[in-house]
């Protein structure tokens, strides 16, 4: 069973793009990580903390959207830390604005790998003045991507690709490449619990007709089962 898993998360990696972050990173805990403000925020170029949040609350909303995933962000308000500390705290991502060396870069994400945290630095020299928010909302949701452990993918319905996906700046709603990069990183465990796990699962839905090969399979050994029961219960009598 658990070979099958794995052959078929290889199968998927295969089939679709999505890179993962070279060393591999994931957050500390993608059941309760918080998305929020660094210290400095993006004041000092003119942009309230107000507009950050709405960007992060999109964000949430659009990496949160995999049911099959235990990954559940939240907006968590102001940091402590600011984007130029040597570490960021455990299962933060922070967003604020700093200097990047080209103006052709929106956003920078860096992970801190001990902390299971990132820090996302938007372009102030880009986000400044009469801006384009949707061009904000759309770099923050990319760089919240690198956040969970996401490299650039290669599909172009992607919102980690660098392809034209044709949605201008904002993205719309999350791609199946996302998704499945997403439940690669943060599983939800309560379907990969075993045998008790996929029955549950398997219930909800309505039973496929008759399969020969697994049901007369499974009904074979029932009966083999059976069998060497009532010999082991026979033998015990004799004796
Ligand atoms: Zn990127």
């Amino acid at each position: 069973m658990k070979f099958l898993l794995l052959l078929s998360v290889i199968v998927s990696v295969q089939a679709h793009g999505f890179v993962l972050l070279n060393p591999a990173f994931e957050l500390k805990d993608g059941t309760s990580a918080k998305i929020k403000v660094s210290k400095e925020g993006c004041t000092a170029n003119g942009i309230p903390d107000s507009k950050i949040v709405s960007a992060i609350n999109r964000a949430v909303d659009f990496w949160n959207d995999v049911p099959e995933s235990s990954l559940k962000l939240s907006y968590g308000g102001k940091s402590k830390a600011f984007l130029t500390d040597s570490s960021i705290p455990k299962n933060e991502i922070i967003i604020g604005c700093g200097s990047l060396p080209s103006v052709q870069i929106l956003g920078a994400t860096q992970n801190d790998y001990t902390n299971g945290s990132a820090r996302v630095k938007m372009n102030a020299a880009v986000y400044t003045g009469s801006y384009n928010e949707d061009s904000f909302i759309g770099t923050v949701i990319h760089e919240v991507g690198h956040g969970l452990g996401l490299f650039h993918s290669n599909d172009p319905a992607s919102v980690m690709t660098y392809a034209d996906n044709g949605w201008g700046d904002r993205p719309k709603y999350i791609s199946q490449d996302d998704i499945d990069g997403v439940v690669y990183l943060y599983p939800n465990k309560s379907q990969l619990g075993g045998f008790l796990g996929s029955c549950t699962s398997y219930s909800a839905e309505s039973k496929p007709s008759f399969n020969f090969f697994s049901d007369f399979f499974f009904g074979f050994l029932f009966v083999i089962g059976i069998s060497l029961l009532i010999q082991k219960i026979i033998g015990k009598v004799r004796i």
